[in-house]
């Protein structure tokens, strides 16, 4: 199959041709057609398949028939660096049609994304939240959106957007075009399409299954043992870019300190960080600049990086889910990645769940000359065995045991992880 058989406007054509995309891949394939004669769409695909341009395709189609200049494509993504990844897509494969968009999310100025409004866009990639303020101060119109995406449902309900997604369908036409994405179909977004979209068409790419291009493995390891065990396996396995995921934002800029020491090029991304600083570290992972990113979950989904040779998480996700889409962020389109986790005793019932998911055992792994029996570190104050008895002045002379004040803590090299 080739981009020409869709019949797409030659503008588009040459976009496709300027991004570089040779042929549509296999969601492309199934979704194009149905989304461009019209119907609603259930898309089922995880990231890293092509689903972008699945759904920016027929749109961009859609959108050279009719008037320019007022807001008729509308896509909402859970968090702004999807947004910005959608974006970036629309600005490439929209490149020679002349169609204009913008993205719209929090944590910049509002009064930009205004003015940028008031010239007339086609087409608006948004958060929800950003995008209802928008809606109550009236700095957007709905009037004209004939084609609304939502991307990554799954995970728009998982961040809690759900009341805020009700309350955007409820501002729209009801005569549109819905096109659903999703990596799962958990109940909350079963109910939302039986409510909102009319006769859906469901395409469905690998649900579970990482992508085949992607080998993962655990390695198994004391959680006091996981700092030294990822600076060992980087040095040995000779990393282009590494993507490490973290529990916590604690621990996502703790690793990063701990590399940097290393002389690694690393930055990091958590929730705590301001748009800028994301978009900084982000656009130096992209161009090379930094080696290595260390980042806590929720920065996971919005990040399109093609090149990430390795990703490793160090904590192991909370859901079979967010395992699937990490280790999705390697081995995309055409290309091969690692997938490596850390998992420690209390990782067992995850890892059997994720497994009973496969349906299949995940490959263990361990470094030959890694020392895995380390002493573990002392945890405690009291674990060091009886303190020296003092005299007093109430009983000179008598084995009294010296309290330990509360705000003595054990060295931090010595400390457990948070
Ligand atoms: P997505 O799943 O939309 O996040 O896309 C994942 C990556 O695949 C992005 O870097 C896209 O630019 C790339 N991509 C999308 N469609 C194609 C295609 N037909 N051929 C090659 N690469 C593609």
């Amino acid at each position: 199959m080739t981009f020409e058989s869709f019949n797409f406007h030659p503008a588009i054509l040459s976009g496709i041709k300027t991004v570089g995309y040779t042929e549509p891949t296999p969601i492309q394939a199934q979704a194009i057609p149905p989304a461009l004669e019209g119907r609603d769409l259930i898309g089922l695909a995880q990231t890293g398949t092509g689903k972008t341009a699945a759904f920016v395709l027929p749109m961009l189609q859609k959108l050279l028939r009719g008037p320019r200049g007022k807001l008729r494509g509308l896509i909402i993504s859970p968090t702004r660096e999807l947004a910005e990844q959608i974006y970036d897509a629309i600005k490439g494969l929209s490149h020679h049609t002349g169609i204009r968009s913008m993205a719209i999310y929090g944590g910049v100025g509002m009064e930009a994304q205004k003015s940028k409004l008031r010239v007339g866009i086609d087409i608006v990639v948004a958060c929800p939240g950003r995008l209802l303020d928008h809606v109550w101060q009236g700095s957007i119109d709905f009037t004209d959106v004939e084609t609304l995406v939502i991307d990554e449902a799954d995970r728009m309900f998982d961040m809690g957007f759900l009341p805020d997604i009700r309350k955007i369908m409820k501002c729209l036409m009801h005569e549109r075009q819905t096109l659903l994405f999703s990596a799962t179909m958990p109940d909350d977004v079963r109910k939302l399409v039986r409510e909102f979209l009319k006769d859906p068409v469901t395409v469905q790419i690998g649900t579970v299954a990482p992508a085949n291009t992607v080998a993962h493995a655990l390695y198994p390891v004391r959680q006091d043992l996981k700092t030294p065990l990822l600076k060992t396996l980087l040095k040995e396995k000779g990393m282009d870019s590494v993507l490490i995921f973290t529990r916590t934002k604690h621990r996502t800029e703790r690793v990063a300190l701990a590399l940097g020491q290393e002389g690694y090029a690393v930055a990091s991304i958590q929730g705590n960080l301001s748009q800028y600083r994301r978009q900084a570290a982000l656009d130096g992972f992209k161009d090379g600049t930094f080696k290595v990113l260390v980042a806590t979950d929720i920065a996971s989904r919005g990040i399109d990086v093609s090149d990430v040779s390795h990703v490793i998480n160090y904590d192991m996700p909370d859901t079979a889910d967010a395992y699937i889409h990490r280790i999705g962020r390697t081995g995309r389109i055409g290309k091969t990645g690692d997938a490596f986790t850390f998992v420690s005793a209390e990782d067992e019932p995850m890892v059997r769940a994720l497994e009973r998911l496969l349906k299949s055992p995940i490959e263990r792994r361990s470094l030959e000359h890694f020392k895995y029996d380390a002493p573990e570190p002392v945890k405690h104050e009291f674990a060091r065995g009886p303190r020296p008895s003092r005299p007093t002045p109430a009983a000179p002379g008598a084995g009294e045991r010296r309290r330990v004040p509360s705000w003595r803590r054990p060295p931090a090299a010595y400390r457990q992880p948070a």
